[in-house]
């Protein structure tokens, strides 16, 4: 055993915060001393990220709201930010985006000692400590993520709870309950405004999107065009934009590229109640609603790339009809061919066969189960996507 870890190991049996946090002391984001003792008594989050990581950059501003949130409360939490960040300067340019504390950059002893006690494999990770140092949530990501600061103090008992109010929440769910979050009982149309209790019966697709996004304006260019199809066949099918705008402006920009309905803009408050509710993390995102209020999928944008409109109504049903009209047609295609975007021969696969989700190098489209694979160069397109090109060899699957 080590000195180092005999000391920690004997202030551990001491308690206090210094048997925590193998840390001298933390520096503020102005680049201020903090003393440990500021952190007695607090359940302690230990934030590990680093600001060339998406998901890190994602995740900062959630844990930031729930924190300010806690802080307001008068919660005894605090989060300590230990970066996995390659250089100072960019250590402090995301530091300065927090408002607490963190490991000092230079302090490099400390952040490797923390990420080996909690095994520290990928970021972005929140490890909560209780005050006498005791593990609560391994990982408060996912929690922080889906609840905000409704997830302290991160106990199992807590997170239980959430669980069962989610669950009873979406088993009571109707149209009408979802869009009491803007207390007005309509959404816009292009000419009028449309009383929610109209929507009632129908399948009505919410559509998180925003104008400022690339792959939303590809989506929606696609959706669009379903959405026109599905009305002309006369069903019962409803979309409603539900804007992830941060301007008004790139809302009204949407609202004339869309032929559906849409969510008044109210800077983004009901927006933001609806993206909380339903979990949704990026966008473009397309939540299904049923006829009878209970949501129906909120895989909706991969059902429409790999379905287009015979995804609807987007039930397990229909979509377990479709797989099997695919592994019918599937045996009309040669178990092998010459594709012209590949050097090498391309071999059918199904989900039972080493195929699964991927995304088609001819279209550039998802596809789920059955592919035309080249396994040794990882290259997969859509059985329709390998149709129609040169010199395909004969044999069937049975
Ligand atoms: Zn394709
Ligand atoms: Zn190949």
């Amino acid at each position: 055993m080590g000195r180092e870890t005999e000391m920690e190991e004997e202030a551990r049996e001491n308690g206090g915060v210094d048997s925590v946090l193998p840390m001298a002391s933390l520096i503020s984001p102005s680049g201020n001393e903090v003393q440990l003792s500021e952190l007695e008594g607090k359940i302690i989050g230990l934030y590990f990220a680093a600001n060339w990581y998406p998901k890190c950059e994602a995740f900062t501003p959630a844990l930031t709201a729930a924190y300010h949130r806690l802080k307001e409360h008068g919660a005894g939490f605090e989060v300590v930010f230990v970066s996995c960040d390659e250089s100072r300067p960019s250590f402090e340019r995301f530091h300065r985006a927090m408002p607490w504390p963190a490991v000092p950059f230079g302090d490099i002893g400390c952040k490797k000692r923390l990420s080996e006690r909690f095994q520290v494999e990928g970021i972005p990770r929140l490890v909560v400590l209780a005050p006498d140092g005791e593990v609560i949530q391994p990982d408060a990501v996912e929690l922080v993520h889906r609840y905000g600061d409704r997830a302290f103090p991160f106990t199992l008992a807590r997170v239980a709870e959430l669980e069962a109010d989610e669950q009873r929440k979406f088993a009571s769910q109707t149209l009408e309950k979802i869009f009491s979050i803007n207390g007005k009982g309509y959404v816009n149309g292009s000419q009028q405004q449309v009383p929610i209790s109209s929507l009632v019966g129908k399948t009505v697709g919410l559509y998180f999107s925003a104008h400022r996004c690339a792959p939303c304006i590809k989506f929606t260019a696609k959706l669009a065009a379903i959405y026109i199809n599905l009305k002309g066949k006369a069903q019962d099918f409803e979309i409603i934009y539900i804007p992830m705008d941060k301007e008004e402006d790139g809302y009204l920009q949407s609202c004339s590229d869309m032929p559906w309905l849409a969510l008044p803009y109210d800077d983004g408050a009901s927006s933001g109640a609806l993206a909380r509710y339903f979990d949704v993390r990026e966008i473009p995102m397309l939540v299904v609603v049923g006829p009878d209020g209970k949501t129906v999928t909120r895989e909706g944008r991969n059902l429409v790339n790999l379905y287009f409109d015979m995804a609807f109504p987007f039930t397990d049903e229909q979509i377990r009809l479709l797989q099997e009209m695919e592994d019918e047609a599937a045996k009309g295609y040669p178990t092998s061919l010459r594709h012209t975007g590949h050097r090498h021969e391309l071999s059918i696969v199904s989900d039972k066969s080493g195929g699964g989700p991927y995304i088609c190098c001819e279209c550039e489209e998802q596809g789920l189960g059955w592919a035309y694979q080249c396994i040794a160069c990882g290259y997969e397109i859509h059985l329709r996507c390998g149709r129609d090109m040169e010199g395909g060899s004969a044999g069937s699957i049975g």
